[in-house]
């Protein structure tokens, strides 16, 4: 079948490709350069409308964790923007195609969930916006939303990831020279839930929704699913898992105030606090994680 990826030539995009391609599926991105294998947001937006396609997602957005941008409103303005205007750009092309795709899925986060050290979310959690990252949540999603007749033939699916475990890009790329030099250490407290993917398992949510809609009724919304690890864990048990697998002392804890100023707090956030995130739908959908707990998800990607 022929899958629609926007922002698909980055980290979970090139493992979602590599899993698409070996299943047979014809693969093309939307990105801001041309190439092979590729279209443009502009073709999107203004020539030729969406490409005939069987499903689509969107993975674009200016990296939240960029260590070379500094915490100002230029940055944030790109978070957002990169964020919520691919992701229209790609609903209103589907809402305005002659042919649909069969499945629509836009990747998100969980930091609509407020970080609690107790509270537990699943997907039918109530939450409402209460910090810059979770309004960006809230605009996000609702910028997915397809019209009402289109939501019809179109399945719409958000999901929900946590940090994403790669060798090759999202947190473990950045922490990797730390930890591998023996100064890593747990973050803030360390007492915080740390919800995480690997992302060979967000990659295969990805394609088991691109590839089998949901099978309930259309609905108005989106229907969502969490895409973390079913394994609760803190930062500490992170911590310390991934300094084992590495053999190296993992003891020099970094204080929050130190995350605060050197990230900006209102994106500190992700890393000094957590949420315990439940995949309760994505484990009902029946999809089954190749990398359920940390300890084999680490060693895959330590190797
Ligand atoms: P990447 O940082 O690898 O970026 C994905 C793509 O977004 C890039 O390849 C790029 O495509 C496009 N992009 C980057 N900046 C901009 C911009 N300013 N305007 C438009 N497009 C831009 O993301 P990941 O693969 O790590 O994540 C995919 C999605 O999942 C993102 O939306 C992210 O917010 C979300 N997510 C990721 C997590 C993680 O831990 N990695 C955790 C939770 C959610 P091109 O250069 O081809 O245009």
């Amino acid at each position: 079948i022929a899958l629609l990826t926007g922002g698909g030539s980055g980290f979970v995009g090139r493992e979602l490709t590599r899993l698409l391609k070996t299943k047979g599926h014809e693969v093309t991105v939307v990105s801001r350069q041309p190439g092979p294998g590729k279209i443009t947001w502009a073709r999107v937006l203004e020539s030729s409308g969406l490409p005939v396609c069987d499903g689509a997602v969107n993975l674009s957005g200016e990296n939240i964790m960029n260590p070379l941008r500094w915490w100002n409103d230029s940055y944030k303005k790109d978070l957002f923007s990169s964020r919520i205007d691919t992701t229209k750009a790609l609903s209103g092309a589907i809402a305005s195609s002659p042919s649909p795709p069969r499945s629509w899925v836009l990747v998100s986060g969980v930091a609509c969930y407020q970080p609690s050290l107790t509270a537990q979310y699943t997907e039918d959690s109530p939450w409402t916006p209460f910090d810059l990252l979770s309004n960006l949540v809230k605009e996000w999603e609702a910028a997915a939303e397809l019209p009402e007749n289109v939501a019809q033939t179109t399945r719409q699916v958000v999901i929900r990831p946590g940090a994403v475990l790669g060798r090759d890009g999202g947190a473990i790329k950045q922490m990797w020279l730390p930890f591998w030099l023996g100064v890593g250490g747990t973050l803030g407290s360390g007492r915080q839930p740390f919800p995480w993917i690997h992302v060979t398992d967000l990659a295969g949510i990805i394609a088991h929704f691109l590839e089998t809609p949901p099978e309930a009724a259309p609905t108005a919304s989106p229907q969502v699913y969490n895409g973390v690890a079913p394994s609760l864990n803190t930062n500490y048990e992170f911590t310390k898992e991934f300094g084992r697998i590495l053999n190296r002392p993992t003891v020099f804890p970094v204080p929050a105030f130190m995350m605060n100023a050197l990230l900006g707090s209102e994106r500190a956030v992700i890393l000094t606090q957590g949420q315990k995130v439940i995949p309760k739908r994505t484990l009902e959908a029946g999809y089954q994680y190749k990398y359920p707990d940390l300890s084999s998800a680490l060693k895959e990607i330590v190797g």
